[in-house]
């Protein structure tokens, strides 16, 4: 009997993650589909550019199929001939914050994104799917891309000088962080891999990334910047850098975000680039994480061992602002009757879903931003840039200040989490 209930176990199990054979769809190499958002406050249209195939595909070959489907849209890719779900992620983009400001009810923007996965052997449908005003994600996007097309661009990669700072092992087993440099001259070559071994040193002194040492790879890749630093616009600083990084995003002097991805990506195409992050040369305080799009920092701010590990915590682990006390652009954070997508946040409509099970039960729910839960895990009201209807998990994380140098454990366990299935063989 017992065996007869672990076998029904097992087929239950299976049909629940029905794992796609790697080998059956893919080759080795990668897809980088480039397109265009365009859009105001309440509509979003995708506009195809153009499709690269590039050397390596670096990512996972086991779990295919995303779990976690965190972000605010979710690539899927399908065998045609099937139509079977061969491949999938969730991610966030500028766009959809940028949706959220008061520009945004008035003028129509274009942002330049794409998507990267791995180069299929037979035709693929490609599908861009948005979350609605109820959360669930809803197809705005699909093209075919048929592999025999004479128009997959298929240059040579740029050659770039890099070093290897962590080495794990092969990139399909291992997650691929890329350190790509902003605003460093030529003669700064050596300050961008000094800036670059920093921050390597900086991710492995912090769990839960110090015991996972051997679970990531991490390459630095110099290209010159003409001029050194970035646009600061709000004290009319303009300089000319690879990737046209600024401040001032959204108004927020602080915000420091690139407009075009697919410029970075075309540095990029030779590298194996699960998350990518944009060292900026600048000691002016500020940086943004967007999950699995990309992070990018001030590399000489005395802050700047906070903005890696906070920014990797939003771009990797899909972790959410944990502070309710700065200064945002946005006009709009959410619904409160509607649980987020953030592992670390919750407005408590589905909490069992997040960490109820890190609860102890002496711990009242919500739990009083007092000095008696100073160190525990609770449900603390004041997260998501607001004061009220949204809760973080303790009081203080990275996620939150720089005050404890530390995560809380929920978002420790969110990120070990997104490591355990990205490495997964
Ligand atoms: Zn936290």
């Amino acid at each position: 009997m017992r065996k007869i209930l672990f076998l029904l176990i097992s087929a239950i199990s299976c049909a629940g993650f029905s794992q796609v054979n790697y080998n059956e769809y893919f080759t080795s190499k990668r897809y980088r589909f480039d397109y265009f958002i365009s859009g105001t406050q309440k509509t979003a249209v995708i506009v195809t550019d153009k499709i690269h195939e590039e050397p390596i595909w670096g990512g996972q070959q086991k779990n295919l199929i995303d779990t976690f489907e965190y972000g605010d849209f979710l690539l899927k890719i399908y065998d045609i001939a099937t139509e079977k779900l061969i491949f999938s992620y969730g991610y966030s983009d500028l766009f959809i914050e940028w949706q959220t400001i008061a520009e945004a009810k008035s003028i129509t923007k274009t942002y330049h994104e794409c998507v990267t996965f791995p180069a299929p052997i037979a035709p693929v449908r490609l599908e861009i799917n948005k979350r609605n005003d109820s959360l669930v994600f809803k197809k705005i996007f699909e093209t075919i891309i048929d592999p025999k097309s004479i128009y997959i661009q298929r240059e040579e990669p740029p050659v770039t000088e890099n070093k290897k700072l962590n080495d794990a092992g092969i990139p399909s087993n291992c997650i691929d962080i890329v350190f790509i440099s902003e605003g460093y001259t030529q003669l700064q070559k050596e300050k961008f891999f000094e800036a670059a071994d920093k921050f390597r040193n900086y991710l492995f002194s912090w769990e839960p990334y110090h015991s996972f040492i051997n679970k990531f790879n991490i390459t630095a890749v110099f290209v010159p910047s003409p001029d050194e630093g970035t646009d600061i616009p709000g004290d009319n600083i303009w300089k000319t850098t690879l990737l046209n990084t600024h401040f001032y995003t959204f108004g927020i002097d602080r915000y420091l975000t690139l407009p075009d991805l697919c410029e970075v990506y075309d540095w990029l195409a030779a590298y194996p680039a699960d998350q990518v992050c944009v060292l900026v040369n600048t000691e002016k305080y500020g940086g943004g994480g967007v999950y699995n799009f990309y992070n990018i920092f001030a590399a000489g701010n005395p802050k700047d061992e906070f903005l890696l590990l906070h920014e990797f915590g939003h771009g990797f682990a899909c972790l959410g602002d944990e502070y309710n006390d700065s200064k945002v652009a946005y006009e709009y954070f959410g619904n409160k009757n509607m649980e987020p997508f953030w592992p670390n946040i919750t407005t408590l409509v589905d909490f069992k879903s997040k960490w109820a099970d890190m609860l102890n039960d002496t711990v009242p729910v919500p739990t009083p931003n007092s000095t008696a839960y100073g160190d525990v895990v609770g449900v603390f009201e004041g997260a998501n840039y607001v004061s009220k209807g949204f809760y973080r998990p303790m009081q203080d994380c990275a996620m939150r200040s720089f005050k404890n140098k530390r995560f809380c454990p929920v978002c420790v366990r969110s990120i070990q989490r997104m490591i355990q299935f990205r490495t997964d063989k």
